[in-house]
């Protein structure tokens, strides 16, 4: 059965790239982040695909994300990333995951958590190192140190792991990097110092774990490169495999007159008498709307620019005299092997990252899977 569109996810790749990645980083263990639907590849699916690639640890940004991978049965060791007061935490505990604490309120709260579960919680320390987003600063480390460090002593709490994120790795040489991988270096010393016993220490995305062999420690966290997409293209692709390919098949196919005007708002003219192809795919799709008359797609052979306006289930492409038939298939992007864009070739010519490209791609659109161990 064809559908009218659809995303092709080689799960192969996902696992050749997690591989990569572990080269790169050199005997570190490999945390890939799978939050948002595995970058929109699938969650359950990418997430077991990078297992199969080698990785550990699976992250991902919400607990309820966790708690999906819990019930299809993977099992292997999760972090979630982001907590508000208020969640099941019970849940968390008594399904082994592990929990980011960046303010004493989440102590607190999965210290409650784990004397309900009846089992200690493990908890990921979060030092904000200056990118100003989640985790204890400076100032509030030693009293977020000082708490996990007692509620371990009570029993209910494990100090699993401690953490930090880039707000620069993508821009190499930029002086927050340095400045950041010495604050995580002090901060990591004065917990070891006041008696904790971290498991994994972590600092990298995908673009650190690639570029920075100083800030692997004990695990990295690679997100975009486990979809094959570059963390920081003005360095290339890294060897990596786009996993994802987003194709459609015409609907229909008809001549027009010259200086018919196409789509919403007429923004395309004809220049001459000419044959369009309708492409049943739409911003509710994930094609961004801004790229009415910009992203080019392949199509009979070679790449075409999209006519006119980006419509929410469709858009126009103009073949000029080449032929085409409603059914043929249409590449919006993919890995590029058969002359169609990639995600970071949208995403350049939006002035987007490719990382927004792969994730809004809308949920009608199914995942069909290749490869992996399915
Ligand atoms: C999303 C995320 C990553 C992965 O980032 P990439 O740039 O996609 O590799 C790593 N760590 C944390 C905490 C994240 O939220």
């Amino acid at each position: 059965m064809r559908v009218p569109a659809e995303a092709r996810v080689d799960l192969d790749a996902i696992g050749y790239n997690v591989g990569r990645v572990r080269e790169h980083a050199g005997g570190a263990e490999v945390m890939a982040m799978v939050k948002a639907e595995a970058y929109g590849h699938g969650l359950v699916e990418a997430g077991r695909a990078a297992v199969a690639g080698g990785a550990s640890w699976l992250g991902v940004a919400k607990l309820d994300e966790a708690l999906r991978l819990r019930e299809a049965g993977v099992a292997v060791r999760t972090l979630v990333g982001v907590g508000v007061p208020g969640e099941p935490y019970e849940e968390a505990v008594a399904r082994d995951v592990d929990l980011t604490a960046g303010a004493l309120w989440m102590i607190e709260e999965v210290v409650q958590a784990a004397e309900r579960a009846g089992r200690p919680a493990r908890v990921h320390l979060k030092a904000d190192t200056g990118m100003s987003r989640g985790g204890a600063g400076d100032r509030d480390w030693p009293m977020l140190v000082d708490a996990a460090l007692k509620a371990e002593a009570s029993g209910h709490l494990r100090v699993a792991g401690v953490m930090s994120h880039f707000a620069c790795a993508d821009e190499p040489g930029h002086p927050s990097i340095a400045s950041q991988l010495a604050a995580f270096t002090a901060m990591v010393e004065h917990a070891e110092r006041s008696g904790a016993r971290f498991e994994v220490r972590h600092l990298s995305n995908s673009a650190a774990a690639l570029t920075l062999p100083e800030a692997r420690f004990d695990l990295v966290r690679p997100g975009i490169a486990t979809y094959g997409l570059t963390p920081v293209p003005q360095l290339g692709t890294f060897g990596l495999r786009p996993a994802m390919t987003l194709v459609s098949d015409a609907a229909l196919v008809k001549r027009v007159p010259a200086g018919s005007g196409v789509s919403y708002g007429h923004t395309y003219h004809t220049g001459q008498a000419t044959t369009l192809a309708l492409v049943p795919a739409g911003y509710a799709d994930g094609v961004p709307r801004h790229g009415s008359n910009l992203l080019e797609v392949f199509a009979a052979g070679r790449r075409r620019t999209i006519a006119g306006r980006v419509c929410m289930d469709q858009f126009v492409i103009d073949l000029g005299d080449d032929e085409m038939s409603a059914g043929d298939e249409i590449i919006l992007f993919g890995p590029g092997d058969r002359g169609e864009p990639t995600a970071q070739e949208w995403a350049d010519a939006l002035g987007t990252i490719s990382y927004e490209i792969v994730t809004r791609i809308g949920s009608r659109v199914p995942r069909v899977y290749s490869g992996g161990a399915l």
